[in-house]
């Protein structure tokens, strides 16, 4: 891997005021796939690269990307969270896009090279973390639509602070869809994106925070709410929908069902439909639905627009929520300031010279 470093680093005196993704820090690592295989990967200064309006990921959608974070603990000690399930995953997600895959072992040492040389703007705050967003995209300037022959794979980081996860007023998707049957929405597509801002901007101008996505058939079972997966706290049973294609295999989703079953909760994944939902609201033993995925960690929501009226959820204090308990000890353990029973943290090791 070949580094060039900035001569001057440009982090921040106070990291905690830095707004969330329009900050990069010094350094990003880049990688270009042409003649059937991925060239040399770079560290390189972050914003000394460009690319014309003919790059084909923005005209036939071929651009998929992952989410993760890096914490710091008390004594700066960094570390990643579950890394491999992100190599695995922007695999998976390039695969459906009939884009290559990206050497897992390359993924990681790149990941761990980046994050060690730009340690420094990893705040430490507990719920603060340096956001990683790896992407991949059809980088050849071609109009003919077809495959591209041209890839390039980027990893750029933000600065992310412990942005209040207001808890969040919910609307039941009647109409629109984020994923079909045999579809693209267990990848994590950009094109998705793109598909779902619209009808989140119909719900919001209805008052609501976001949508709870139902299958696209019957618009009858739960399957995700915004770009998080859910779960319904019935009773004292955990219920989250299965994997599917539809289903993006969320690592905090997965991580919860561990952090539930090591507590000795009940935790069943299982499809839920929008009547269960109400019935279980119309009996008193619904108590909790919350979305989860690595930017907010858990968020709980208050109140669900279902279609003919609004459902409140009890309004428990966090100490019994479910949610925000599992919230509290996964951030405890991402951020190295607890146990690990489970081995997912790596800690980023010193190696390259910082700046
Ligand atoms: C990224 C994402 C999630 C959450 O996945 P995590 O790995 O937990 O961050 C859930 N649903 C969708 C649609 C996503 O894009």
């Amino acid at each position: 891997m070949n580094i060039n470093k900035v001569a001057e680093s440009r982090v921040p005196e106070n990291l905690n005021d830095v707004s969330f993704g329009n900050v990069f820090t010094d350094h990003i690592f880049i990688c270009n796939y042409k003649d059937g295989k991925w060239g040399e990967g770079q560290i390189i200064p972050s914003g000394s690269v460009s690319f014309p309006p003919t790059i084909m990921a923005i005209h036939y959608g071929q651009a998929c990307f992952e989410g993760m974070k890096a914490y710091k603990n008390d004594t700066d000690d960094v570390y990643l969270f579950r890394p491999d399930r992100n190599a695995e995953r922007i695999n998976a997600s390039a695969t459906r896009l009939a884009m290559p895959t990206f050497p897992e072992d390359e993924f990681m040492e790149a990941l761990h090279t980046l994050v060690d040389l730009d340690r420094a703007w990893v705040p430490n705050k507990l719920g603060t973390s340096l956001y990683i967003r790896p992407v991949l995209f059809a980088s050849e300037s071609m109009l003919l639509a077809r495959v591209s022959n041209e890839y390039t794979f980027c990893i750029i980081c933000t600065v992310a602070n412990n942005y209040y996860s207001k808890p969040l007023n919910v609307k039941i998707a009647q109409k629109y869809s984020r994923a079909a049957k045999g579809g693209v929405g267990f990848a994590k597509a950009a094109g998705n994106y793109g598909a779902s801002f619209y009808p989140t901007q119909l719900a919001k101008e209805e008052g609501f925070d976001q949508v709870i996505w139902t299958d696209s058939v019957h618009h009858e079972f739960i399957e995700e709410s915004g770009t998080m997966n859910v779960f319904i706290r019935i009773n004292d049973t955990l219920i989250t929908p299965p994997i599917s294609e539809r289903i993006l295999n969320g690592v905090t989703r997965d991580s919860l069902i561990q952090i539930a079953k090591h507590k000795g909760w009940n935790v069943i994944e299982k499809r839920v439909s929008i009547h269960d939902l109400y019935e279980a609201h119309k009996d008193g033993s619904l108590k909790e639905v919350f979305g989860c995925g690595t930017a907010v960690v858990v968020n709980n929501f208050v109140n669900i627009g279902y279609p003919q009226e609004t459902l409140a959820l009890p309004d428990l204090p966090d100490e019994e929520k479910w949610g925000q308990i599992m919230k509290k000890e996964l951030l405890n353990i991402q951020s190295g300031r607890a146990d690990d029973p489970f081995g997912w943290r790596q800690m980023v090791e010193h190696k390259t010279m910082e700046v």
